[in-house]
């Protein structure tokens, strides 16, 4: 795990560096917050350890930065005992958790670590292929980050196709998945379905290409699209 520690305080740096390395972290150190936010914005990183109170930039002044940017790595905040407006700025301007001064090194690791399973684990539960995204849990479906409006058939539907981007699924397997049992295999549910999903997709973004492509005589297809595809 590789984390960058943005603190100016030598010896708080010192002791944190030294900590996570005996931890096994690899570490990075920024003694003030331009160089911070220059490291922090390059991404490769799997968390972030930032001081509030820094020369340069100041650490919220360094989030909002990041944020704004759409650099999502993981924040803790290192913020003074009576810091508490400090504390519930940064939390709104989207750090993840907070550490108030003095701390223990272990408690800032247990952090780290419940904190990067918690993101991988929100990671997996998103799908997400060019500007169509899924999410597992809240069952939302968003186009163009616009909310598609699905049944819980569709939503499965789409989910098992998007699982697979570019591969052909048969009308039998869609129909195995989704429906669970054995269906005439001469029915149009599925074909049915694709045109609803379809028809839902295309009133958010008329002229943008189906993400579900139609493979003649066989079935269907999640295209593969990029994150950029517009
Ligand atoms: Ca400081």
């Amino acid at each position: 795990m590789k984390v960058l520690v943005v603190e100016d305080e030598a010896k708080i740096a010192d002791f944190v560096c030294a900590g996570l390395r005996e931890q096994g972290f690899t570490v990075e150190h920024c003694a003030n917050g331009t160089e911070g936010f220059e490291h922090a914005s390059q991404g490769g990183y799997d968390a972030i350890v930032l001081d509030i109170m820094l020369p340069g930039r100041d650490g919220l002044s360094v989030l909002k930065g990041l944020r704004k940017a759409g650099v999502a790595t993981p924040v803790i905040l290192l913020t003074a005992r009576n810091e508490l407006e400090d504390r519930v700025e940064g939390l709104a301007l989207g750090a993840d958790d907070y550490l108030a001064k003095p701390f223990f090194v272990e408690e800032l690791i247990a952090r780290l670590h419940a904190l990067v399973r918690r993101v991988s684990g929100e990671r997996q539960n998103v799908l997400a292929v060019g500007k169509l995204r899924l999410d597992r849990i809240s069952r939302e479906v968003t186009w163009f980050e616009h909310a598609v409006d699905l049944t819980s058939r569709e939503f499965n539907l789409i989910e098992y196709l998007m699982r697979s981007p570019g591969r052909v699924l048969t009308r039998t397997q869609i129909l195995e998945h989704v429906w669970g049992y054995d269906f005439d295999p001469s029915t149009n549910v599925v074909d049915v379905c694709i045109q609803r999903i379809r028809k839902k997709i295309h009133s958010i973004a008329a002229d943008v290409e189906s993400p579900i492509e139609s493979v003649r005589g066989v079935g269907y297809r999640f295209r593969k699209l990029d994150a950029g595809a517009e």
